[in-house]
């Protein structure tokens, strides 16, 4: 019984147990040799809070935040590569990546607060598989792919349709992240994000949405549109990208395309919002994101 106003420990650490493999071989020869009992620990932002709660059911987990294979920023010809172990503060502090990759960019800055971005990694942001997650639209919009590694070698697959369902996703027992793929942006792309939550920072999305469009005599030549938290997994709104695509940049194109959004995003009531509001905010920030786009 714990003394009065001493803190309350909801888990019971000594049933926990963290190894740190030697490095990437060790770690996968380990998740191979036993699937699914080794679970990766990056920067443990996500699993801490589990841990807090006396919800974090796994026991057994491998430290991988020291693998040098995970880790970096590159671009290289046509890729921007990131490793999974990319912290939001490496990501904000890149210049090259803020000059190109301006949605990652601004989701990396308004995820959590300053200790969170020094340990929360874009790998296990992925991984995590929230819904309300703050990189993924951006990931989505860019056409990002990712590097699956096991003992059995490597695979890519692209990041739209890795997540199947709510906290469903396509990485065996066995498989890690390794690093994300970005195609660079083509010049002339016009970028927005906004992240709406109750408060500027450590706030969880109500509303996420990335989108980029090339405008060429003031018609919407392509679009690229992707929010968060409005459907079980992060959600491109193909549809509303049809409706604009070839449009001039008007109110008639705007309005038909915030009706298409509006039967094409499944936003949900939960503690954090409502889905009447998610819908509203999601239109209105479609309407902005036009606008930003018109002004150049
Ligand atoms: C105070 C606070 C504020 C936050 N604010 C935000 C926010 O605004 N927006 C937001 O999106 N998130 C937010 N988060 C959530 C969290 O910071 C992010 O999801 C972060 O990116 C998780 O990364 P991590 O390295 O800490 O993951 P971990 O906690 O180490 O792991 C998370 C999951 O990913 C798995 N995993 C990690 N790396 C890999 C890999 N390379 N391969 C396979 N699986 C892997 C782990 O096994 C685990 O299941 C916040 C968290 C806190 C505590």
């Amino acid at each position: 019984m714990p003394r009065r106003g001493a803190a309350r420990v909801r888990s019971y650490l000594p049933a926990y147990h963290l190894e740190a493999p030697r490095d990437l071989s060790d770690a996968l020869e380990r998740m191979a040799r036993e699937p699914g009992v080794w679970q990766p620990f990056a920067g443990g932002t996500d699993l801490m809070v589990l841990l807090e709660a006396g919800k974090l059911a796994h026991r057994d987990f491998l430290s991988i935040w020291n693998i040098p294979e995970l880790s970096g920023i590159e671009i290289a010809g046509e890729y921007a590569f990131l490793g999974a172990l990319t912290t939001y503060t490496e990501i904000r502090g890149h210049s090259a990546l803020a000059r190109e990759f301006l949605l990652l960019c601004r989701a990396a800055a308004e995820t959590g607060g300053m200790a969170t971005q020094n340990r929360g990694t874009i790998g296990g942001n992925i991984a995590n598989a929230s819904p309300a997650a703050d990189t993924p639209p951006a990931l989505v919009v860019y056409d990002a792919e990712l590097e699956l590694v096991s003992a059995k070698g490597s695979r890519w697959v692209p990041y739209r349709g890795f997540h199947s369902g709510y906290k469903e996703m396509d990485l065996g027992s066995d498989e890690l992240i390794r690093r994300v793929r970005l195609p660079r942006v083509k010049a002339g792309w016009k970028q927005y994000y906004r992240k709406v939550g109750t408060r500027r920072a450590q706030a969880i999305s109500k509303v996420c949405f990335a989108g980029a469009a090339l405008v060429e005599s003031g018609r919407i030549k392509d679009v690229r549109i992707a929010l968060g938290s409005v459907a079980p997994t992060v959600l491109r709104a193909h549809e509303t990208e049809k409706i604009l695509r070839g449009e001039e940049l008007a109110q008639p194109a705007l309005e038909l395309a915030q009706n298409v959004l509006g039967r094409e995003i499944a936003p949900i009531d939960d503690m954090r919002s409502t889905a009447r509001y998610r819908l509203r905010v999601a239109q209105n920030l479609l309407a902005e994101f036009l606008e930003v786009v018109a002004a150049g």
